[in-house]
C-alpha cells in the first residue's frame, strides 16, 4: 500500500484534479507542452488562476500566503499539475526568493515582495554565478560598498536565468573581504530597472534565450534591501541551495515524461511495421527508467517526511539532485531514440505528419537538458558534498 492511499488523500486528489479540469485552458497547456521556455504573460496568467484559488504558492507557510498543505499534498498537488501540463510558474520567486524572504526578511520586505510573486505580478531573476565563480561561488568579485544610505553594487555576473523578464534579482555581493571569502558576502534586493544594470543576452543550444549576462555599472541599491544580517549571505544561499537542489528532482515531471514515452512507444512504429513497444530493446529501456524513478521518488518522499518533521534535507538534497538531473536527461535521450530522425528537428523547423506532432518540443529539451547536472551546483560538486558529508571522505 502506497502513503498516498488514504480516503483524505484520495479526496485531495480528486479536488485538485477538478479544479485542474475546470481551469487549465488548452491554450496553456499546448504552449507548455510545445515550448521549453515559456513566456511570461503565460506564467503570470497561471499563476493568478492559483493565486485566486489560495494555491499560489504550495510549499509556502500558511502565514506568508500558502495554503496549509503538508507535504504530501504537495506532491499529489505537483503530480497532478504535471499531468495536466500546467504552466511552472516563476520558479525563482516561488522556490528561491520568496522562502529565503520569509525565512529571513523584514516584516517590510515580506509585504511589499511576497504577494506580488504569489499573484504572479513580479519575477525574479537570482545573481550568483559570476564568470569565474561558479563551483568556486564564494571566490565571487561583484563588490557592494556603502555609500549613506545606499550600497553602490559594481561587477557582473552570469547566467542569470530569465533576467531578461525579471522585476527583481536577489544578488549576492561582497561587503567585507575580512575573514575567510564565505564571511564577507551579504544577499541584496535589485531592481533590475536601476540605473546602471545592462544585460547581454546568452543563446542556448536549443536555440532558446533563457539565460543572460548582467553589468552593474554603480547600481545604487537602498540600504533596506538587504536580505537578513550583513555578511551572511553564504549561510542563506546554503540554504537556498538545497531547497533548489530538493526541487531540481523534478520528480512529477520526470514521470509525467515517463509516461509520455510509453505513449510514444505505443504510437509510433518500427521499420518492420509494428509499434515501438514490441521492441524488447525499447522495453528494457522504458522498465530502467521506470525502476530508477520509482528510486527516485521513494527519496524523495523519505525527504519530505523528514521537512513534515521540521528535519533539514542535508546531503540527500545532493542525492536528490544527482540522480533526478541524471534521470531527465536519459529520459529525453529516449525519447529522442523513438522518434529518431524527428527527434533531431527543432520545433521552429517542423512541417507537419505524425512524428513532427509528437515529436515537437522534445529536441530543445533534451538540448537544454544538458544543464540539469551542471546548474544548482554541479553534479560533480554535489559527489564532492556526498564524500564530504556522508563517507567522510
Ligand atoms: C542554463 C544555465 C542557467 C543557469 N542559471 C543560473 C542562474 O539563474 N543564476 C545563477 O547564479 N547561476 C546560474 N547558472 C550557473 C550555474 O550555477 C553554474 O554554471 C554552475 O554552478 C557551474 O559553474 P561554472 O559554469 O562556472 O563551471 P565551473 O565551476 O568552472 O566548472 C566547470 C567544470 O568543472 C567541474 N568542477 C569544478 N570544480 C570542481 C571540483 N572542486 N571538483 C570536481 N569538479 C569540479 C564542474 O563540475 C564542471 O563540470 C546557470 C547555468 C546554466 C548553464
Amino acid at each position: 500500500m502506497s502513503i498516498f492511499d488514504t480516503p483524505e488523500l484520495h479526496a485531495f486528489r480528486q479536488q485538485v484534479r477538478s479544479f485542474l479540469q475546470q481551469n487549465l485552458e488548452d491554450d496553456l497547456v499546448q504552449t507548455t507542452r510545445g515550448n521549453l521556455h515559456l513566456k511570461r504573460p503565460d506564467m503570470a496568467r497561471w499563476q493568478a488562476i492559483l493565486n485566486e484559488r489560495g494555491w499560489g504558492a504550495p510549499h509556502w507557510p500558511e502565514s506568508a500566503g500558502g495554503p496549509g498543505w503538508n507535504e504530501l499534498q504537495r506532491y499529489i498537488f505537483e503530480e497532478e499539475s504535471a499531468f495536466a501540463d500546467t504552466p511552472p510558474g516563476d520558479v525563482l520567486g516561488l522556490f528561491l526568493a520568496g522562502p529565503m524572504i520569509i525565512a529571513e526578511g523584514s516584516d517590510e520586505q515580506k509585504a511589499r515582495y511576497l504577494p506580488k510573486i504569489l499573484a504572479g505580478e513580479e519575477f525574479w531573476c537570482q545573481g550568483f554565478s559570476e564568470p569565474n565563480a561558479g563551483s568556486d561561488l564564494a571566490s565571487l568579485k561583484t563588490i557592494a560598498t556603502q555609500d549613506g544610505d545606499s550600497w553602490i553594487i559594481n561587477g557582473q555576473k552570469t547566467w542569470l536565468s530569465s533576467g531578461h523578464y525579471a522585476d527583481l534579482m536577489f544578488c549576492l555581493a561582497r561587503t567585507s573581504s575580512d575573514g575567510k571569502p564565505q564571511q564577507g558576502l551579504t544577499q541584496f534586493i535589485i531592481d533590475m530597472k536601476t540605473p546602471g544594470i545592462s544585460l547581454q543576452p546568452i543563446l542556448t543550444m536549443d536555440e532558446g534565450h533563457s539565460v543572460n549576462a548582467v553589468f552593474f555599472d554603480n547600481v545604487r541599491v537602498p540600504r533596506n534591501n538587504v536580505i537578513g544580517e550583513l555578511n551572511k549571505g553564504w549561510t542563506y544561499a546554503k540554504e537556498l541551495l538545497a531547497r533548489e537542489r530538493v526541487n531540481n528532482a523534478q520528480a512529477p515531471r520526470t514521470k509525467r515524461d515517463i509516461i509520455e514515452i510509453d505513449r510514444l512507444a505505443r504510437t509510433l512504429f518500427g521499420p518492420q511495421g509494428a509499434p515501438l513497444i514490441e521492441d524488447a530493446r525499447v522495453q528494457r529501456r522504458l522498465a530502467s527508467l521506470t525502476m530508477d524513478f520509482v528510486a527516485l521518488e521513494s527519496a524523495l518522499l523519505n525527504v519530505l517526511a523528514q521537512q513534515m518533521r521540521g528535519e533539514e534535507p542535508g546531503p540527500a538534497a545532493s542525492t536528490l539532485k544527482i540522480r533526478g538531473s541524471e534521470l531527465q536527461q536519459r529520459v529525453s535521450e529516449t525519447a529522442m531514440s523513438l522518434l529518431g530522425h524527428a527527434g533531431i528537428v527543432l520545433s521552429s523547423d517542423y512541417g507537419g505528419g505524425l512524428l513532427a506532432q509528437e515529436g515537437q518540443g522534445w529536441a530543445e529539451r533534451h538540448l537544454f537538458r544538458r544543464v540539469v547536472t551542471i546548474y544548482a551546483g554541479s553534479n560533480e560538486i554535489q559527489k564532492a558534498i556526498i564524500a564530504k558529508s556522508i563517507l567522510d571522505m
